[in-house]
């Protein structure tokens, strides 16, 4: 049975697409069966392994709203060897038309149960906000992944996450737990990160990941290729940090 996480920050930019698709193709190179859901109406997710979001007859849009099975709705990332679960803008629709449906906040946790069992790992990147869509991912999973950056503003907005997602366990799924944070586009360089980093460590002990991803070039210029990092450039230091991240995490859901 597949184990479940949410890659989630409702902010922008702070590298959930790049740690979800990589991971996932980390974890595919690790010979896991991996299916990465794309929540985020920009698809960017989609996007980055490979598959064109303008060609799609139907995406994680019909899923949700019950037009489609999610069977018939994947799609396989050639170039990354894991299964995607894709979207597009249509999705941004769905976050008003759901709030009419029965059971609204657990269509994708029905949805991943007719495949959980195909799968090691189903990844879920998150859109920028605490709403519907991030809510489905929440109810779904088993633990959140949260990718920081070590800057001075980090923490800030990381309560609100945190009280989501303890109300999520409280009200919605008692199994939700946060693995993780994720320390990533982390340069060594600058006294402020490590300052930071260290900060996390100390509050929050080994709820952050060993693995610290560097910042480094090629990840962000793997999607012009449409390609995971992890393909792109495999020696690359930040191809290299997703792998460690895909093998912390296989060691990670052992005692799960
Ligand atoms: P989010 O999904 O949280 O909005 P993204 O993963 O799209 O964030 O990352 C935001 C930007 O930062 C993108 O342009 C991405 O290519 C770049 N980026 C993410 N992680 C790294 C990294 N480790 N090194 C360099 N650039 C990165
Ligand atoms: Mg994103």
């Amino acid at each position: 049975m597949a184990k479940i996480f949410c890659v989630a920050n409702q902010k922008g930019g702070v590298g959930k697409t790049t740690t979800a698709v990589n991971l996932a193709a980390g974890l595919a190179q690790l010979n896991q069966r991996v299916l990465l859901a794309d929540l985020d109406p920009q698809g960017n997710a989609t996007m980055g392994a490979g598959i064109n979001k303008a060609d799609l007859k139907a995406t994680i849009y019909q899923v949700l709203l019950g037009m489609s099975d999610i069977k018939g709705v994947r799609v396989t990332s050639e170039t990354g060897k894991f299964d995607v679960l894709p979207a597009n803008r249509e999705l941004a629709g769905a976050e008003v038309e759901m709030v009419e449906l029965e059971n609204r906040e657990k269509r994708l946790k029905d949805a991943f149960a007719l495949v959980a069992d195909e799968y090691d790992f189903i990844l879920i990147d998150c859109p920028p906000a605490l709403s519907l869509l991030t809510l489905n991912g929440l109810c779904a999973a088993n633990g959140v992944i949260i990718p920081m950056q070590c800057e001075y503003y980090a923490l800030e907005g990381l309560s609100d996450l945190v009280n989501t997602i303890k109300k999520v366990h409280a009200n919605l799924n008692p199994d939700l737990k946060i693995i993780g944070l994720l320390r990533v586009m982390f340069d060594p360089r600058m006294t402020l990160s490590q300052q930071v980093s260290s900060e996390l460590e100390s509050h929050f002990g080994d709820k952050v990941f060993k693995t610290v991803i560097p910042r480094n070039v090629r990840l962000a210029e793997a999607p012009s290729y449409g390609l995971p990092g992890v393909v792109f450039d495999p020696a690359s230091k930040g191809a290299q940090a997703y792998i460690e991240f895909g093998a912390e995490m296989v060691e990670r859901i052992k005692t799960m």
